[in-house]
């Protein structure tokens, strides 16, 4: 074991906006040679589907990442499953000319779905993007449905992120809509990735850094694929940004704006300047936690001692 596997710290920030179920985002920042690194999972992850997240800490704090070859990077505002107004506002407030919208949230209608679509192209105005997101949640008859509703109030999608749970369930929704469609959880939770591209279920794919096992898994990846890549987040501090902008950076090419504009979702950040957009591009760097900029998230001892055994639990996993 090595020294990075010490948690340097354990930070925990409530969040301004629930968002994937969560109202805190908690998680380890580990320190090493090569800088800072962020191990975060969701905590209803296991320690095998931890693994990846913890090489990816551990690719940034012993050996960095490969250079970049773009010094800003396009990114979307993301407008979580709230109100029409609320959208409207957090679009303007954005900078940004690339909207993605939280759909298919548990107890919400299609009306309430179409007035936030509404609501963010009025908003962008008729230049912006808006992309949806449906996290699995749609049957292809219920895609396919919402996708002409939804593709209509939105004034026209840039695309449809995993609108059903299975890799056939999207390709048969891709052959039958003229939105495109991209993958996420079919890549960053699958057993076979590229099960997606042998399906021809996508037309972009979205990768994660920390659960994809770093920004050179995520590159191998990306070539494999051989599809347009969107890298997001997985709402990690600044920290974890980071390597998220290291792997935009460093893709051959990138098409599309990405979701990496997530620490505005979160009240505290861990480092002194965080990572957020301006003019809708955050710039490329690697803000280092400070031992104030710590002491404002400091998780308290019960989740300090969650955070330490559940590290030392993925790592000896991933050891042995
Ligand atoms: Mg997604």
């Amino acid at each position: 074991m090595t020294d990075a596997l010490a948690p340097a710290a354990v930070y925990a920030t409530p969040m301004r906006t629930r968002f994937r179920g969560l109202d805190v985002r908690d998680g380890v920042l580990l320190r090493g040679d090569a800088g800072w690194g962020e191990f975060s999972p969701f905590w209803d992850y296991d320690d095998a589907e931890s693994a990846g997240w913890l090489r990816a800490a551990r690719e940034a704090t012993d050996e960095g990442w490969p250079a970049p070859l773009r010094a800003s990077i396009p990114v979307n505002v993301t407008v979580p499953a709230v109100d029409a107004a609320t959208a409207a506002r957090i679009v303007r407030g954005s900078g940004c000319t690339t909207a993605k919208v939280k759909v298919a949230e548990p107890g919400q209608d299609v009306a309430a779905e179409q007035a936030r679509l509404e609501a963010v192209r009025a908003a962008l105005g008729p230049g912006g993007r808006i992309r949806i997101d449906a996290n699995g949640a749609w049957d292809v008859e219920t895609a396919l449905d919402r996708l002409r509703l939804l593709d209509r109030a939105a004034g026209g999608l840039e695309y449809v992120e995993q609108p059903c749970a299975r890799v056939e369930d999207l390709a048969a929704v891709r052959r039958r809509t003229h939105v495109p469609v991209a993958a996420d959880e079919s890549i960053r939770r699958a057993a076979d990735p590229l099960a997606v591209r042998r399906a021809e279920a996508a037309d972009v794919v979205v990768l994660k850094v920390q659960p994809l096992g770093g920004v050179r898994a995520c590159l191998d990846l990306a070539e494999q694929v051989g599809l347009p890549v969107v890298v997001s987040s997985a709402l990690e501090s600044s920290v974890g940004i980071a390597a998220g902008l290291a792997l935009a950076a460093a893709l051959p090419e990138l098409p599309y704006a990405c979701g990496l504009a997530t620490v505005r979702l979160l009240e505290r950040d861990t480092v002194v300047d965080p990572l957020l957009p301006v003019d809708g591009r955050i710039a490329v760097g690697r803000p280092e936690p400070t031992p104030a900029t710590l002491a404002q998230v400091r998780a308290d001892d019960l989740t300090t001692a969650r955070w330490t055994r559940r590290l030392a639990s993925v790592a000896a996993g991933g050891a042995a």
